[in-house]
């Protein structure tokens, strides 16, 4: 009886030997699985075209797909406002030369139409953010491009509360966030308020525009501002109303030098 006891515990000592041995080799194939899988998916979202999903490819979008975008860059525009001509030509617009805007310099990422349109509208009204990154290079190429002054700091045009309320973020100032990043510079968007509420200016005419935003703006934190250089930056340029009015009330705050970088221009 006692030899038979001790058989039993040997062979049992031998099953939960044998058994955990086996559970060990288990959980490595298991995690080894787990990692081929990870490393699977890892591969499967990297590189892809943002548009078309193609894997493989260099930058963001795939050959065809950045094909769509090459034909949107403006040859002809006017210097200080962008308007786009159809001719190569970089000169001042008739608007421009009767009132000429306050700032000192002006520049912008890409035309807004076709495709273009589409991946900006689907960060600003959908909150896409997969393309902020492309968005970040073209705004960097263009301040380079266009030789703006590095600034004290980038003012992101402001939205009211309501506005902001309702899309839940302000997509001029996710752009600014993402160039100071890249420039090194600081973003204050506490320096410039909206503090009614506008209807899109999208909807309006040129006079409508004007009256909608008159008074709209206010600085803030004028120890911030004064003899500072700053560059204001926005999504969309169409008429420049917006952007006028925020030089008016920044330059009587005591701004020095006042640039202005949009990442799209609307074809007015
Ligand atoms: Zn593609
Ligand atoms: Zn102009």
């Amino acid at each position: 009886m006692l030899k038979e006891t001790k058989e039993v515990n040997n062979h049992l000592k031998l099953f939960i030997k044998k058994d955990f041995i086996e559970f060990l080799t288990q959980l490595t194939s298991v995690s080894k699985l787990y990692l081929r899988q990870l490393n699977f998916w890892a591969k499967f979202f990297q590189n892809r075209c943002l548009l078309c999903g193609i894997p493989n490819v260099e930058g963001y979008f795939c050959l065809s797909c950045a094909r769509e975008f090459s034909n949107l860059e403006a040859r002809g525009y006017c210097a200080l406002c962008g308007k786009v001509y159809y001719l190569p030509s970089v000169h001042l617009c008739l608007d421009c030369q009767i009132t000429p805007p306050s700032w000192h310099n002006f520049g912008f990422g890409c035309v807004l139409k076709g495709k273009f349109q589409q991946i900006l509208y689907e960060f600003k009204f959908k909150g896409d953010f997969s393309y902020l990154g492309y968005f970040t290079d073209l705004l960097e190429r263009t301040f380079w491009e266009q030789k703006f002054v590095y600034p004290d700091l980038i003012l992101p045009v402001p939205m009211s509360r309501t506005e902001l309320r309702k899309r839940g973020f302000n997509q001029s100032l996710e752009l600014a966030k993402s160039l100071a990043k890249r420039l090194g510079t600081k973003v204050k968007h506490n320096c410039l308020v909206k503090r009614k509420d506008t209807k899109p200016q999208r909807i309006l005419n040129k006079k409508e525009r004007q009256r909608n935003l008159k008074g709209a703006f206010e600085a803030k934190q004028k120890s911030l501002l004064t003899g500072q250089k700053v560059l204001v930056l926005d999504d969309i340029f169409t008429t420049g109303s917006t952007c006028r009015e925020i030089t008016k009330v920044l330059l009587q705050h005591g701004v020095r030098h006042i640039e202005v970088l949009v990442l799209a221009r609307a074809i007015s």
